[in-house]
């Protein structure tokens, strides 16, 4: 049974949810700006999800985050989805307005924001995307949006999931699905501008697993981005820095998806660079 405090209050609805870095994001910011509310974890098994959101409306909830494994599941609960969640199929971010639900998908914001530095890097040239989930299309929605690669190669482990996003984007990207040991693998990744893992391989606690083999090598024109976090620096990360290819961790994503997040629920801007200063710290601490 989850207490709750005194409205306005916010909370991230997951299961397991318990190392969440969105508690500590959320409740920097809103102290800093000298908001009332508390940010709460609320651990919710999906049978329980549609009772569970029920109860946080009723106790004065203003909005609330979503992660795994409900993004999907949420949608039918809600009053209206924004363009993002509807074309991914995910969403991240709920607002409680009047007792009606809205879902939000934040994470393509935050994929353009830690991108966006490097365009000219990314525009008309080739993408290899490792995963199919909400992460990875998350990727691809930004990609199609912002940044217009040439081609877009996923790998994927389940065929299947790579053949619906090929259904749900092939009309808009040349979008090619691959296996983890497709022999092309290798030509695929050197032709790479921009290789992207959104798996959770290499995630804190299996620290030294990466998603490639390490026979894998990049190169110094390659931008390599890991949406994983924790830790602030992967293996795979720290093989392509090694080779001379930019680096770029989720962390950036994070604060970003958070910040929109923020701006939706309060109005107000998120302080990024505090934000940014405890997380690291967090991570950094262990
Ligand atoms: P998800 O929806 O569960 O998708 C995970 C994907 O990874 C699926 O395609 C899954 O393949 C694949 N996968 C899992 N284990 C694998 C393995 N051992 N080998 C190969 N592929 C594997 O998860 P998600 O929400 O997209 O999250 C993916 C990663 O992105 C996580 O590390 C998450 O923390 C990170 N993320 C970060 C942010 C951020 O703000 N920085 C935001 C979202 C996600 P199958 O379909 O075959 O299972």
């Amino acid at each position: 049974m989850t207490s709750f405090p005194r409205p306005p209050f916010y909370a991230i609805i997951g299961h397991p949810v318990s190392h969440s870095l969105s508690p500590l994001m959320h409740a920097t910011a809103l102290k800093a700006r000298g908001l009332p509310g508390e940010y709460i974890t609320v651990d919710v098994e999906s049978s329980q999800l549609r009772r569970t959101i029920q109860e946080l409306v009723e106790k004065g909830c203003a909005g609330f985050n979503v992660t795994i494994p409900h993004k999907q599941g949420i949608i039918p609960l809600l009053s209206r989805t924004d363009e993002e969640a509807g074309a991914i199929g995910a969403v991240n971010t709920v607002v409680v307005r009047n007792g009606e639900l809205q879902g939000y998908n934040t994470d393509v914001y935050g994929v353009w924001k830690s991108l966006e530095p490097y365009a000219d890097r990314i525009r008309g040239k080739h993408v290899v995307l490792l995963g199919t989930g909400g992460g990875a299309r998350a990727v691809i929605r930004c990609l199609l949006r912002n940044f217009q690669p040439s081609s877009l190669s996923v790998v994927t482990r389940t065929p299947e999931r790579g053949r619906e996003l090929v259904r749900a984007f092939e009309a808009s990207l040349s979008l090619r699905v691959f296996s983890f040991n497709d022999s092309s693998l290798g030509q695929l990744l050197r032709d790479a501008s921009l290789i992207v893992n959104a798996t959770p391989v290499g995630m804190t606690p299996n620290v030294s697993d990466s998603p490639l083999p390490p026979t894998v090598s990049f190169h110094r024109d390659q931008i390599v981005f890991d949406l994983i976090y924790s830790p602030l620096q992967t293996t795979l990360l720290k093989s392509a820095a090694s080779s001379g290819a930019t680096t770029l961790g989720g962390l950036e994503m994070l604060i970003h998806q958070g910040a929109k997040a923020f701006e939706l629920w309060t109005g107000k801007q998120m302080p990024l660079e505090l934000v940014r200063k405890v997380l690291e710290e967090r991570l950094r601490s262990g």
